[in-house]
């Protein structure tokens, strides 16, 4: 038997987060993981494969499903649609596996208001000043872009409160290590497992660190540097 119920983890954060190579360290380490593959009407960008990243559909395609009510989720993220199907919680049950899913705050809220015991991470960049550094490096935006980007993640980071988990990428691998220990700290917590040795122990620690409480001051201090008032 799988070790995943179909139990959902939701991950979000800007674009230069490093939010795809978490999610996809969470799905490769972590047994009994699926990746949830999102509908969206905006175009492939290179390497980017239909049916492993997105499903690509038009807009009309996109536009009937919601008609159909067939999204658990979805959103409109610059001028595109993105969705969450409904099937993959039946597949996820099915095979007996947990699901990651890519989302942004939006579709977080709404998956959190349907499913109450969906556990959501928030990746935060250390400062709005990193966040454009990282922007700049990867060279896919426009100066308008990266303006919508930062405005975006100032967004994003002004509603962590929804988010029962707050990780700051500052090295990578760390961030992945973090995830990875509040995935696998949830699995123990919700199987009614007690504190174990070990492995287990250290993934408690991980996750005790990240969640939301824990790092209040941090988001705050984090918000400044996008010149957000201190909430
Ligand atoms: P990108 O176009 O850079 O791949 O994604 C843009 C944003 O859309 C990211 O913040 C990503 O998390 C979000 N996103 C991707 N898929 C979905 C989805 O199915 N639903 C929602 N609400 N957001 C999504």
């Amino acid at each position: 038997m799988g070790a995943g119920h179909g139990q959902l983890f939701v991950v979000s954060g800007p674009s230069g987060s490093g939010k795809s190579t978490v999610v996809a360290h969470v799905v490769r380490t972590v047994p009994d993981m699926i990746f949830s593959v999102s509908y969206t009407t905006r175009p492939p960008r290179t390497g980017e494969q239909d049916g492993r990243d997105y499903r690509f559909v038009t807009r009309a395609a996109f536009e009937q499903m919601l008609a159909r009510s067939e999204f658990l989720e979805h959103a409109e993220v610059f001028g595109n649609y993105y969705g969450t199907h409904q099937s993959v919680l039946a597949a996820a049950a099915r095979q007996q596996k947990d699901v990651v899913l890519d989302i942004d705050v939006e579709g977080t809220r709404q998956v959190k208001s349907r499913l109450a015991d969906a556990v959501a991470v928030l990746l935060l960049p250390p400062s709005a000043q990193e966040l454009e550094q990282r922007l700049r490096a990867r060279a896919l935006d426009t100066a308008e872009g990266m303006r919508q980007r930062l405005e975006r993640a100032r967004h994003e980071i002004e509603n962590y409160g929804i988010y029962d988990y707050l990780v700051v990428n500052r090295v990578l691998a760390e961030t992945c290590a973090a995830v990875e220990a509040i995935v696998q700290a949830e699995r123990l917590r919700r199987a009614g497992r007690p504190p174990g040795s070990g492995e287990a122990r250290d993934w408690e620690a991980r996750a005790a660190a990240a969640r939301r409480d824990n790092n209040k001051s941090q988001v705050s201090a984090i918000l400044e540097t996008f010149g957000a008032q201190r909430p």
